[in-house]
């Protein structure tokens, strides 16, 4: 029988950092050296490691045991689509749903994950499904971190290897900054997730301090900033946040990232039939990027029904998505189509949550 999901108590073991979890053995008279090799045991293996391999002195595993809280998320569905992607509907302790995807890569031992920063969102993007249910609350550091590690066990589970992870699923990740950051942290550090920060990217919807402040973190991520719109008229239409923060702008603070940190700028641009997809729009979308060393993502819109606004969103023809990309390309600009992922398992930012719910 599954044991309830247990009210998770303060300190988090699993999830103190290396110099905090140092403190506390130190506080119980244990040497600090084994906080490193436990916390590393721990995110190898997403739980409690096994105590017995690692050699710890002997009051130790039973101290450990006694302060070990259960994993703070626990998986309530998973979908599988026929074109391998996974989809987790996970479970925090206060019974808040959030998603996360695992995505196969083209190398058959390989994946990406995608990961939520905040139960649902607040950013009311009118085509996205997250934002039908409201904003609810941000995702703490271990949040997001047990999010990593589950997707890890399912990538292992298919025999491919965790390559990279992005911050594309429900919320804005640079509204929920101070945790998001701390997560980075841990999972690209070699000492614990192991993963790289360079195999970690930040999207974001716009948010300007928020870019800046990704900026002076100092960490060699990636960013990808979701445009979804060649002009201010158009953007404003889908993404209210775009009546605070002008595309120009936005481009300006990317770049202050670019030359700051060397990492890769991705713009994201959702092709809508008849909103975003005329070949103005493409030309006005290349004369943007043009200076720019930024690489376009075209994505394939996944239907979400009638929007916040009254709108049914459709997804832009496979003849004039061709169209864009080729005038986009005619420009310079270099830009790739990315197809839609899972469209037979709710696959949309928060539509498999959403149906949860109102199930
Ligand atoms: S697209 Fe992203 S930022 Fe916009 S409402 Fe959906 S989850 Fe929020």
């Amino acid at each position: 029988m599954t044991p309830p999901h247990t009210a998770v108590q303060l300190p988090q073991l699993p999830h103190l950092s290396i110099a905090e979890l140092e403190a506390q053995l130190a506080a119980q008279g244990f040497k600090t050296s084994h906080a490193a090799r436990l916390l590393r045991a721990f995110y190898h293996r997403g739980s409690l490691p096994d105590l017995q391999q690692l050699r710890l002195p002997a009051a130790l595993p039973k101290w450990i045991s006694a302060h070990w809280q259960p994993q703070l998320l626990r998986t309530l569905h998973t979908a599988r689509s026929s074109d391998g992607t996974t989809k987790l509907l996970l479970q925090t302790a206060d019974s808040r749903t959030l998603e996360s995807v695992l995505m196969p890569d083209y190398r058959p031992d390989r994946a990406a994950a995608c990961v939520s920063s905040q139960v649902g969102c607040a950013m009311a993007c009118d085509f996205c499904a997250t934002t039908k249910t409201g904003f609810e609350r941000n995702l703490t550091a271990a949040e997001i971190i047990e999010q990593f590690l589950a997707l890890r066990r399912e990538a292992a589970s298919q025999n491919r290897r965790l390559q990279t992870l992005v911050f594309m699923g429900m919320g804005e990740p640079l509204l929920n900054l101070d945790h998001v950051l701390e997560a980075v942290r841990r999972i690209g550090d070699n000492r614990l997730g192991g993963l790289g920060w360079r195999q970690i990217t930040v999207s974001t919807v716009g948010i300007i301090p928020g870019i800046d402040a990704l900026t002076a973190s100092g960490l060699s991520v990636n960013l990808a900033v979701s445009l979804h719109a060649s002009n201010d008229s158009v953007r404003s239409e889908l993404l209210p946040t775009g009546r605070r923060f002008p595309i120009a702008d936005i481009l300006a603070a990317a770049d202050r990232f670019h030359a700051a940190r060397g990492r890769p700028v991705t713009v994201q641009y959702c092709l809508l039939a008849g909103v975003n997809d005329h070949p103005t729009h493409a030309e006005e979308l290349a004369a943007l990027l043009k200076q720019r060393r930024f690489h376009v993502n075209l994505l394939t819109y996944n239907p979400t029904g009638t929007s916040l606004r009254g709108h049914d969103y459709r997804g832009s023809t496979p003849e004039a998505a061709a169209r864009f990309a080729s005038i986009l390309a005619d420009r310079g600009i270099v830009a790739h189509t990315r197809r839609s992922r899972g469209p037979d398992i709710d696959a949309a930012c928060g539509q498999l949550r959403r149906r949860s719910m109102e199930r």
